[in-house]
């Protein structure tokens, strides 16, 4: 059920002169934000909606995050479209989420004339001319949010996030990573996908202030890190190699506590630089599936156990099968099944979909792992990018970790070609950091830190690595460009 107490309502009665947000020189208390998403929301209902999900195409700005509350106090389910797809990308996610309403930015507006959509579109701007009118819904949902996953493995799927899922999530969180009363989150990742969606959600919940931007800009963040306006942060690993790269000798300011690494795999020099620069690094794995974080490295074990994404936070629980569904033993790998209140409910319109990833109330992340010793996860690769070479489990990752720890290296990926003798043989994609590298250093330095079999058969430079909209590998391109019929 949709919450009887909206988050920010309540927030704004517990907690009014606290500040809630900044974006640009803008600030908003939690009384003046909810009182703009109450407003905003009554403005929506002259537009008469029905229960159907409103989809949004929103930037990181102050009226987006009003936006996204005020579309909660409806309790309406909103759909955020990631604003850098491909239109027959974004048009393909409208129809299938049957959208009543298509809310966008108004610097979007021009791209939404060109795909011709017959859905009724409004700008954030038109919509502040609406009268406000009082109506309330007649049914509010429990969903929440509806996010398309990124696409990776296959076409993208609408997740089905509910109030529950959000919620479970962000206290999960905050009783591994701990609450200040006076933190302040940096919010430089997309607030249309779940990592920058649930520092919002968090905020309301705890009572926080986000500092939003409106893109990943690396000497805004270092120099705001450095001067203490945030304790806390979200990055991916491309961020995070931007910041270490022009990071210099001064360190971040004394308060900030928390560098919150997820995405994708880190590669372990990466992490074991932040250590010795004294960045307090977290490194978490999660999905738009498990609204956010699912397990998170806590802090005190963040150095003795390095290369790990730490335990399932609470509630949560985790289990590592073999291909029969078979429980793994700790050390040995296999996929990583999920369970808990902030796994969702399922796809949305994917029955098929929903019956292979749910079986016997775990959710089938697709994600190979394994748990040490003492339940510390270490995630490994996805299953579809496994490489199977002679027999032996080649994790991409690994080489890529390796091959980017190389300093004339910028990126590196790796993928499995095709092989008449091992089936398959792993083979690098490189974007070279310094014109002189050589192949041949390259392997060399493979060998030194690699079991022959996983040491690249042969080095592809390339200028650039092919990604997705939420700049992700996508594996499958480089698959083709290796000569791969997948
Ligand atoms: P799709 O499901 O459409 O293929 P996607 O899985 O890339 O897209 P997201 O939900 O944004 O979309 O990403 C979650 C995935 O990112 C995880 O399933 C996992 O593969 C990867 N990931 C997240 N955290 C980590 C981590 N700590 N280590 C390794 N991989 C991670
Ligand atoms: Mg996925």
């Amino acid at each position: 059920m949709h919450p009887a107490n909206n988050w920010l309502s309540k927030r704004a009665l517990l907690s009014p002169s606290r500040t809630a947000l900044i974006w640009k020189d803008q600030t908003w208390t939690f009384a003046e934000l909810n009182k703009e998403a109450a407003q905003t929301a009554k403005r929506l209902r002259s537009l008469k909606l029905n229960e159907k999900p409103i989809a949004l195409m929103i930037k990181n700005t102050g009226k987006a995050v009003v936006m996204i509350h005020a579309i909660q106090k409806l309790g309406v389910p909103a759909v955020l479209i990631n604003n850098r797809l491909a239109i027959e990308e974004w048009t393909y996610q409208l129809s299938d989420c049957e959208a009543q309403l298509f809310i966008v930015e108004d610097s979007f507006l021009n791209k939404v004339k060109l795909a011709e959509i017959s859905l009724k579109t409004v700008s954030l701007s038109e919509l502040d001319k609406l009268p406000q009118a009082e109506e309330d819904m007649p049914v509010r949902s429990d969903i929440c949010s509806i996010m398309y996953t990124s696409g990776t493995t296959g076409k993208p799927k609408g997740v089905l996030q509910t109030y529950g899922n959000h919620f479970a999530s962000a206290v999960g969180s905050a009783l591994n990573l701990g609450l200040h009363s006076d933190d302040v989150w940096l919010c430089a990742v997309p607030i249309f996908h779940i990592s920058g969606y649930s520092i919002l959600m968090r905020s309301a919940i705890y009572g926080n202030t986000v500092r939003l931007y409106e893109n990943f800009d690396e000497l805004e963040i270092d120099r705001d890190l450095k001067a203490g306006k945030g304790t806390m942060i979200s990055v991916v690993t491309a961020m995070l190699t931007r910041l270490l790269k022009i990071r210099g000798n001064k360190s971040y300011h004394e308060q900030f506590r928390c560098m919150l690494l997820g995405g994708g795999p880190a590669p372990v020099h990466m992490v074991e630089e932040c250590f010795n620069a004294g960045i307090p690094i977290f490194q978490t794995y999660g999905m738009t599936e498990t609204s956010s974080q699912f397990a998170t490295l806590a802090p005190e074990d963040s150095r003795r156990k390095i290369g790990s994404s730490g335990k399932p936070l609470f509630m949560n629980e985790l289990m590592i099968v073999e291909e029969e569904n078979e429980v793994c033993k700790p050390g040995e790998s296999g996929e990583i099944l999920v369970k808990g209140p902030n796994v969702t409910k399922g796809y949305l319109n994917r029955p098929q979909a929903n019956a292979e990833a749910f079986q016997a109330g775990w959710f089938h992340t697709g994600d190979i792992g394994y748990l040490d010793e003492e339940g510390f996860l270490y995630v490994l690769d996805r299953r579809s990018d496994l490489i199977i070479s002679g027999g032996e489990n080649v994790y991409p990752a690994q080489i890529e970790s390796v091959l980017s720890s190389h300093s004339k290296v910028s990126e590196a990926a790796v993928i499995g070609r095709k092989d008449k003798k091992w089936g398959e043989v792993p083979v690098a994609f490189v974007v070279k950091a310094d014109p002189h590298l050589l192949a041949d250093d390259l392997i060399a330095h493979c060998q030194d830190r690699l079991a022959a079999f996983k040491v690249p058969s042969e080095i592809y430079w390339i200028d650039e690595l092919p990604r997705n909209a939420s700049n992700k590998l996508l594996r499958r391109e480089l698959k083709k460009k290796a000569g791969n019929d997948s």
